[in-house]
């Protein structure tokens, strides 16, 4: 199996308050996207490919080893992942789509997405389960119902599966389609998604908050 990894860069800094891409913000002294790509590399994945932020290749290849492939992404995760898919290699036949707003995601997840690929599952992802009581309100607030929290999952990235059957799945895409992960592309056809093991280190760096856990977690 030759994989190749893809990371979702292209995002802003706006809901983390920073005056730069998110990708680029510091923790522990190197850029979020630096994190995420040897996250993938230290589990197993050799070749990368990263959509960032057009206008932004320069700063990108600054933080990033030199093998590492840049495209432009797009105005949405959706648009940015089907750019860089177009950039994988001919040779390669599994994909794991990973966030840069993910660094400290543990090497292990990895190997279990990839483990998961070789096994023949077409599409992986690292799931968590959901801890609190999860309920669903109407639009003033109301509960109106409770979800059954035991058949809840939190789903993380890298998400991985066979190269074949996600470029099919995107080529069926809506042009103007906003999904907020892979596994809802493949799952718009059908296609099975297994899951895996997540872990609480690979979650996503979204507002302040976050980014002050992720640096206490690297301090120790
Ligand atoms: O916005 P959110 O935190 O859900 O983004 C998840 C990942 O998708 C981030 O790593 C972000 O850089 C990436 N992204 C992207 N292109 C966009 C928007 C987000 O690559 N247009």
């Amino acid at each position: 199996m030759h994989a190749v990894g893809i990371v979702a860069a292209a995002g802003s800094g706006l809901r983390l308050g920073a005056d730069q891409p998110k990708a680029l913000v510091l923790l522990g002294g190197r850029p979020l996207v630096r994190w995420a790509v040897d996250a993938l590399r230290a589990g197993g994945v050799a070749e990368v490919v990263v959509a960032v932020p057009s206008g932004e290749r320069a700063a990108f290849a600054a933080a990033l080893p030199a093998e590492v492939r840049l495209v432009d992404g797009g105005a949405t995760r959706t648009a940015s992942v089907r750019a860089a898919l177009a950039a994988a290699g001919v040779d390669v036949d599994a994909v794991l789509v990973h966030d840069a707003a993910r660094p400290l995601t543990p090497p292990d997840v990895v190997a279990r997405v990839l483990a998961a690929l070789a096994a023949g599952a077409p599409a992986v992802v690292p799931v968590l389960p959901v801890v609190d009581t999860t309920v669903l309100v109407d639009a003033a607030g109301a509960i109106t119902d409770a979800v059954p929290r035991a058949d809840l999952r939190r789903v993380q990235t890298p998400q991985g599966f066979d190269r074949a059957t996600l470029d099919a799945a995107y080529a069926r895409l809506d042009d103007a389609a906003e999904l907020t992960d892979d596994a809802a592309v493949v799952r718009a056809h059908s296609v099975p998604v297994t899951t895996v093991a997540g872990d609480e280190r690979a979650a996503k760096i979204t507002v302040a908050h976050d980014l002050a856990l992720a640096e206490l977690l690297v301090k120790r």
